[in-house]
């Protein structure tokens, strides 16, 4: 428990982003206290790019953020992107190591290290964190914000709440930052999982349940098209899981919130014109079919699980002669080859979510400070904020900017505050 109960600045949650404030604000001269109500801080960094903590990545722009208003995180970026954050992290001790997706994570392998890093910067810079703290609630009274805590007073002249989403509640962000968001007149923001598994309704989820399949994933909401994503798709039990599917799953989240139809359409030869993919399934059956039945004119195209349920959803028997099928059966399965839906009825939810959608509403954040602009001194930083990252490491980029950008200009408010109290000079 710090002797102190007076800072300049008050950072709320000691997450990436909360810790990162801590240390760009202590780095200005602010004195800074982080109040985490966790017993230890950055939790969530540990479970980060399984493990290995996939902190940002070569390639940047607007298109791999979401949010009401994505083009917010420009000028935010444009402060402390990613050459900022290599500098930064390098400089903490983080030598980088960018794979070939372009991908970056520390060589040590450790996502542990990340963390390591980030705490040692705040100890050497005496940027001091509390942890146990449970805050009842935030005022901003006579120019000064009071935090009333289980543990006492706490009292700071700017404040930033870093206190993450509501995703993998047990590392610390369960949504209990959000009363002080509303407490300060912000509007009460929407929460919903993004990057997360999507539940499916169809029983032959159970027979294809373990495949790994290339293939592309659409989304549909209502029939209007939502997004879509390429790569190494996951089927489960459960439903549609892998990175393409994390990529589409926020606006699953918002469909199903809404109570719309939410479609996950699945394209097992992406790229391909709808004609190609009739000849191909054509040529297979009928070319060089001769003497096979239907389920083996399909081995070695997709994985034998995949094979089966196409054709018992295209109604043809596995052990049918594959030439006695007829062109238009055939022509059935290449569309379900290239339209294998999956009505999706749910979602992991926040527990198996890496990534909250919605959040404080960005149009009442100035961007070029993260400061509030119904609140003078009150800075917002990382997924607490309505920004969502794409799989990648954009989450801890945009928690590493937003960090710096509060840090840095909550610090220039102190110093202006004190200015004009004629403390300094
Ligand atoms: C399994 C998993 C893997 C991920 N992998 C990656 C990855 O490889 N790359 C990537 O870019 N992103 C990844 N993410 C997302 C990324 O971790 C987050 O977006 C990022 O850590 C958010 O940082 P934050 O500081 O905003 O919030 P958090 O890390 O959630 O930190 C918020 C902090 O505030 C504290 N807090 C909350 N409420 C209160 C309160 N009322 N009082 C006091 N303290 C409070 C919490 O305990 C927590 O310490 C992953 C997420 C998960 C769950």
């Amino acid at each position: 428990m710090p002797m102190d109960k007076k800072a300049d600045i008050m950072i709320v949650g000691a997450g990436a982003a909360g810790l990162t404030s801590a240390i760009q604000a202590a780095r200005e001269g602010a004195r800074v206290l982080v109040l985490e109500h966790m017993e230890a801080a950055g939790k969530k960094i540990l479970s980060t790019g399984n493990g290995k903590c996939n902190f940002t990545n070569q390639k940047q722009g607007i298109a791999y953020y979401r949010g009401k208003d994505p083009a917010f995180v420009l000028p935010v970026l444009g402060q402390f992107g990613l050459e900022g954050t290599l500098q930064f992290l390098e400089g903490l001790g983080i030598a980088p190591k960018c794979k070939r997706d372009g991908c970056y994570y520390p060589a040590s392998g450790q996502a542990s290290s990340v963390r390591e890093v980030l705490l040692m910067e705040c100890r050497r810079l005496k940027a001091e964190i509390a942890c146990g703290i449970g805050i009842r609630s935030i005022e901003k009274r006579d120019g000064k914000f009071l935090f009333h805590t289980k543990q006492g007073e706490f009292e700071s002249k700017a404040c930033i709440l870093a206190t993450g989403g509501k995703s993998a509640k047990k590392t610390g962000s369960d949504g209990s930052g959000i009363p002080y968001v509303i407490g300060f007149g912000h509007k009460e923001p929407e929460l919903v999982p993004a990057l997360v598994q999507m539940q499916g309704k169809q029983k032959f989820l159970k027979d294809v349940a373990g495949v790994r399949i290339d293939g592309r994933v659409r989304l549909f909401v209502d029939g209007e098209a939502a997004a879509e994503d390429e790569g190494e798709i996951q089927l489960t039990e459960f439903g549609v899981s892998g990175i393409p599917a994390f990529q589409v799953s926020r606006y699953a989240s918002y469909g199903l919130l809404e109570g719309k139809k939410v479609l996950c359409q699945l394209d097992f030869l992406p790229g391909m014109e709808k004609r190609q993919a009739k000849e191909r399934m054509c040529q297979r059956f009928f070319a060089h079919g001769g003497g096979k039945t239907a389920g083996e004119a399909m081995t070695g195209l997709f994985p034998e699980k995949v094979n089966r349920v196409l054709l018992q959803e295209s109604k043809i028997p596995w052990g049918r002669e594959a030439r006695a099928c007829s062109q238009k059966e055939i022509g059935r399965l290449a569309y379900l080859v290239q339209h294998f839906e999956v009505d999706i009825i749910g979602t992991k939810g926040f527990d198996g979510a890496q990534a909250t959608a919605g959040g404080v509403d960005t149009g009442e954040i100035d961007p070029r400070s993260m400061e509030s602009k119904l609140v003078q001194g009150l800075f917002f930083a990382g997924e607490v904020v309505d920004i969502d990252g794409m799989c990648g490491g954009y989450n801890l980029q945009w928690a590493w900017s937003s960090g710096t950008v509060a840090g840095r200009c909550a610090s220039a408010f102190c110093k202006k505050s004190r200015q004009a109290q004629g403390e300094l000079g």
